[in-house]
């Protein structure tokens, strides 16, 4: 039987990717080894490709493929990368059903200059306009990533200032919706970040080394210390004389992610001054005040719902217990048929603690509801388990509209909160009681943060232009006009 990639995720949102870089000062640091260990931290960002890319003398030395971290690196292939002073790394999400090897990242291009080093996350929202451009130009893709038309546009900027800091914030004026880059030229390490701030990107340090990640968590699992975000709009760049921070001349209403907070990013991140666990929690409490409901036990799908279960039992006094215990050794290839294969992944995933849950009234609090199959099934675990009522509680509001800013969900045809009123989806999935966390709620979990959020799926209020077109179709080169 054919053996297929599955999304683990099953009825989740996908996130695209992690990226990473280090600049080496004169400490004894093995920088491959640093960023094999933050790409361990990034792992939960993106799980169909891993890379890692030195640059060594203005050459660059790459292992990446398909798979995840512990997958894709090995000792044998480590140790042919050579000690340089820049290592870039990068996991990511395929949001395509091909797998596009060309697009793995780290990207290595050639620019006049020499060689360019590009990790991105994020989706840009100008893409099919200047690829457009480029191609009419003469430029040949050898994939639809984002960080092909990110190096394209650095490298073309080149040709007029000769200057790698000035052509990355003259790309930065031209490309528009999300990104978090991580860039090497032959001898500075970039970070830059798109003045929305759509996605996460921080600053962190090694004994005298700076390190740039998605995520703080990265950089403690790689062991630095966290020293700031990098802001939107803003390059960083790192080279022998230290670090230097540039700001983009184009200005733009602040907007990261909330969904960051919800699924995306670790509990043990810290995200523009917000701890995410914290977060997690507070949407927990906050949820109990805008729907509460008497019951024997509250308890999380795990993972991402464990915190906001905390902070439901905490603002309830309901005791907060484990309902489910999650199989975290299931592999990504499954063999089966598509339909088949998802419902032995549910099976085989969650399995319920009967003891707990037997002839209880029980709060299930799940992060999101999308397509509302996992949903349904995690209702049923419980009842099969004994229990005598089943109330959902999601941490996030209804998500109803799409993200053009590097998340993907499915067709909005898919999602359950478009198909169906709050009472058909309570009987659809089969619970007592159903409510989502309103929008203001929502805001309210992320109320410290330093810079303005995004909510656009869940309010159809957009803080950046939309694209006009998608690309859709990536052998027959086909554009989708929205
Ligand atoms: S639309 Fe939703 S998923 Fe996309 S950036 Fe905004 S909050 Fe995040």
């Amino acid at each position: 039987m054919k053996s297929v990639i599955i999304d683990k995720n099953l009825d989740k949102p996908n996130e695209e990717c992690g990226v990473f870089g280090i600049y080496k000062s004169n400490d004894n640091l093995d920088i491959v080894s640093i960023t094999q260990d933050a790409l361990y931290g990034l792992q939960h960002r993106g799980q169909t490709s891993a890379g890692i890319t030195v640059m060594k003398d203005g050459v660059p030395y790459s292992v990446k493929d398909l798979g995840i971290v512990s997958s894709v690196f090995n000792d044998k292939n480590l140790s042919a990368l050579p000690a340089g002073k820049i290592a870039v790394g990068h996991v990511r999400y395929s949001i395509s059903k091909y797998l596009d090897r060309a697009a793995t990242q780290p990207l290595v291009m050639r620019y006049r200059e020499g060689s360019m080093v590009v990790a991105n996350n994020g989706a840009i929202s100008n893409f099919c306009e200047i690829r457009d451009d480029l191609e009419k130009h003469g430029a040949i893709f050898q994939s639809n990533s984002n960080a092909e038309i990110i190096s394209y546009t650095i490298s073309s900027e080149y040709i007029s200032c000769n200057k790698i800091e000035t052509a990355v914030l003259k790309a930065m004026e031209k490309l528009k919706g999300a990104y978090s880059l991580v860039l090497s030229s032959p001898n500075k390490l970039i970070g830059a970040r798109d003045p929305h701030g759509f996605r996460p990107l921080c600053l962190g340090k090694i004994q005298d080394s700076y390190m740039i990640a998605s995520e703080s968590c990265a950089v403690e699992t790689a062991g630095g210390e966290f020293i700031r975000d990098i802001e939107p709009g803003e390059m960083v760049v790192i080279d022998d004389a230290g670090l230097h921070s540039y700001k983009c001349s184009v200005k733009k209403r602040t907007s990261l992610c909330l969904f960051e907070f919800v699924y995306v990013s670790r509990p043990d991140s810290v995200l523009d001054n917000v701890i995410v666990h914290m977060s997690r929690r507070k949407a927990g409490e906050i949820l109990y005040k805008e729907a509460p409901v008497k019951a024997d036990i509250v308890c999380g799908v795990p993972d991402s719902g464990l915190d906001a279960a905390q902070g439901f039992s905490a603002a309830s006094n309901i005791p907060y217990v484990t309902a489910f215990i999650k199989n975290k050794y299931i592999g990504r290839t499954f063999p089966g048929s598509s339909d088949k294969k998802k419902q032995r992944l549910m099976k085989t995933r969650l399995n319920v603690l009967k003891a707990t849950v037997k002839d209880k009234v029980v709060v299930i609090i799940d992060d999101s509801i999308i397509r509302g199959s996992t949903s349904a099934h995690i209702v049923e675990l419980l009842k099969e388990a004994g229990a005598k009522e089943v109330h959902m509680r999601i941490s996030s509001p209804q998500i109803i509209y799409p993200c053009y800013f590097g998340m993907r969900f499915p067709d909005r045809e898919e999602m359950i909160s478009n198909q169906m009123s709050l009472k058909e989806m309570e009987k659809e999935i089969g619970a007592d009681s159903l409510a989502f966390l309103s929008i203001e709620g929502l805001h309210k979990t992320a109320e410290e943060c330093n810079i303005g959020l995004c909510d656009g799926c869940f309010s159809g209020h957009y803080s950046a232009d939309i694209p006009t077109r998608i690309f859709i179709d990536k052998f027959a080169n086909k554009i989708k006009e929205l």
